[in-house]
């Protein structure tokens, strides 16, 4: 099976797709920084839409980005958890909840915004599923749309998937005891997948990256027979191919 990274495509001159979303998340895990090593994580790409807190006592906590002391933020980790969809990555400036704004313009069926959300129009949904893939799982926003638009869906994904062994990062030292962040050796800039790390998805966030949107060959099928969706498919290939100029 061949993967694809995701992206909107930026050039006006390639897209006749033109539509906007504004929004933000209604919750949100605050940022921290970990008394023992510093680290904070960055939660870019790491939503949560289907988690409603709304039934949570301390549910004003959530609601203002900002930062918070260590003890603070795992309070608030903990308090969230049961909300989260089972195997969720969670780390500090984590989103949840639908999106609040509104859209401009007419999404296509299936679309991207400029940051890292994957939506789908009730009809685009409705082709992922026929189409029989896996991992789709549209989630309401709070996005208002024109009269004559169809309400916005966000689909959640999966966040999974791992470097091929001989790109992986190597550890360094132990996992931080407080946080649990382990360092490593720098990521790599080009990558392949291990295929033994996939998810039972079609679409899924990349573990290492979560704002790295990957979808298989048949979802990009899919994609690319709803037309001009203004997203852009690139296959992940061996850095050998892509250095010999094959792409
Ligand atoms: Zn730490």
């Amino acid at each position: 099976m061949r993967y694809y990274l995701l992206r909107l495509i930026t050039d006006l001159a390639a897209t006749t797709v033109r539509w906007s979303a504004t929004g933000r998340r209604r919750w949100g895990l605050p940022g921290t920084e970990c008394p023992e090593c510093g680290g904070g994580g960055g939660g870019v790409g790491l939503d949560y839409p289907s988690a409603d807190l709304s039934s949570l006592p301390e549910e004003r906590e959530y609601r203002r980005a900002r930062l918070a002391p260590w003890d603070e933020y795992v309070r608030l980790r903990d308090l969230c958890s049961p909300f989260l969809p089972p195997g969720a990555v969670v780390e500090p400036g984590m989103g949840m909840g639908p999106l609040v704004g509104r859209v401009r313009g007419r999404p296509p069926q299936v679309a991207m915004d400029g940051v890292w959300h994957l939506y789908a129009q009730p009809e685009g949904v409705e082709r992922l599923v026929t189409a029989g893939l896996r991992g789709i799982k549209p989630e309401p926003t709070a996005l208002n749309v024109s009269r004559d638009v169809p309400p916005l869906l966000e689909l959640e994904l999966l966040v999974a998937g791992d470097y091929a062994l001989k790109y992986r990062p190597e550890p360094l030292g132990e996992p931080c005891p407080i946080c649990g962040i382990q360092q490593t050796t720098e990521a790599p800039y080009l990558w392949e997948l291990d295929e033994a790390s996939l998810p039972e998805a079609d679409v899924f966030r990349f573990f290492h990256h979560p704002g790295c949107i990957i979808a298989s060959e048949r979802f990009v099928e899919v994609l690319r027979g709803m037309g001009d969706t203004g997203i852009r498919a690139t296959e992940i290939v061996p850095p050998a191919a892509r250095e010999a100029g094959a792409l």
